[in-house]
């Protein structure tokens, strides 16, 4: 990859894990950190994944040559209007923003014309956040989304796909609407589901609770680890793809309807058919090198330790 200097925007999960790939492939390119937050930028520095951090994100971006967003979707046109001052004529910019149509209308409008943009989105992630969660090995063989704009210069888009390229990733270029349609269903659906289950849970009386957390493994826990994500990311998300989102919980809401009249009448025809379909997408999804979690030294935060069990069933 032929840059000098790369500015990442937001040092979390995502940013801190990009930094990663940088140092592993690139040692030579200078990473300079920008964030909002004094304590991420020290923590950056800290961890040796950035040579420089700042606050003042005019002043993060000078001298870069690609410029990478990676804060919540809500705050990324407020960034880029902070940081459009400083940055350098014929820099490239990129985010990694789970919703593409609403990124790009908040940051295009503050960019100016001698900088190229290239949304994209990497199709890789953990309900862990903040730059100690992050590691090179995140986007290993899972998806980049690029969803360049008409105006968008190749040789721009070629810099952004080297990077996730770099990172391991197979790169799939989308229409941004049609970017935010696909994810509403493969992302953020299951998310909103989840989010449900836990908070019903979560509402139950204390008793319930206490058994609902000691029989978790019967699928509860699985829901329990999306619904860990982190909170602002997933509100950001909701707002910016409300037309998707809600568009595929309406069809969500009918299907469910379906099952429940084939409950509540004993049609066990219509409930092995609709389970026999989803076991087959399991298994493409399986067939596609998708299934499995790329970041084993994490799984142990995943599955709830021995201590933690019996503390909860006060055994
Ligand atoms: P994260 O771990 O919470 O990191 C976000 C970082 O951005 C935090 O350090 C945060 O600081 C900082 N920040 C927030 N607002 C800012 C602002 N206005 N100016 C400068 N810095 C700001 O989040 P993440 O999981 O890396 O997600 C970042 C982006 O990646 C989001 O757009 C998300 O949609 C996308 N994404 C996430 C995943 C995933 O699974 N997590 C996957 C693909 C794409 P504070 O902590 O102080 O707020």
């Amino acid at each position: 990859m032929n840059f000098n200097q790369v500015t990442i925007i937001g040092f979390g999960l995502i940013g801190s894990s990009i930094a990663r790939v940088l140092r592993r492939d690139c040692p030579a390119v200078r990473i300079v950190c920008g964030d909002s937050s004094l304590d991420v930028c020290k923590k950056a520095l800290e961890l040796g994944i950035a040579n420089s951090a700042s606050t003042d994100l005019a002043e993060a971006v000078q001298g870069s040559d690609l410029v990478v967003l990676a804060v919540p979707v809500g705050a990324c046109g407020g960034v880029a209007e902070a940081m459009a001052p400083g940055l350098k004529q014929g820099a490239v910019v990129t985010d990694v923003g789970s919703v593409k149509q609403a990124v790009i209308a908040s940051v295009k409008r503050h960019l100016p014309d001698y900088v190229d943009f290239v949304p994209a989105h990497p199709i890789a992630g953990t309900e862990h956040s903040g730059p100690e969660a992050g590691f090179a090995e995140l986007f290993q063989g899972r998806w980049a989304i690029i969803t360049p704009l008409p105006e968008t210069p190749l040789n721009a888009i070629e810099t952004v796909t080297a990077l996730w390229e770099s990172a391991g990733s197979n790169v799939e270029f989308m229409e941004p609407r049609r970017h935010d349609l696909v994810l509403a269903i493969t992302s953020h659906l299951p998310h909103l589901i989840a989010y449900t289950i836990v908070g019903t849970a979560s509402d139950l009386e204390d008793h319930l609770k206490a058994d609902v957390i000691k029989f978790s493994a019967s699928g509860f826990r699985d829901f329990t680890r999306i619904a860990a994500s982190d909170p602002v990311m997933w509100r950001d998300i909701f707002i910016n793809n409300q037309e998707a989102v809600l568009e595929i919980v309406q069809r969500f809401t009918e299907d469910l309807t379906g099952l429940q009249r084939a409950i509540r009448w004993g049609d066990g025809r219509v409930l092995q058919d609709m389970f026999a379909r989803t076991r087959a997408i399991r298994r493409q999804i399986i067939d596609a090198k998708q299934a499995d979690y790329r970041y084993p030294n994490q799984l142990s935060a995943l599955v709830p330790q021995p201590e933690a069990l019996r503390k909860a069933s006060g055994s």
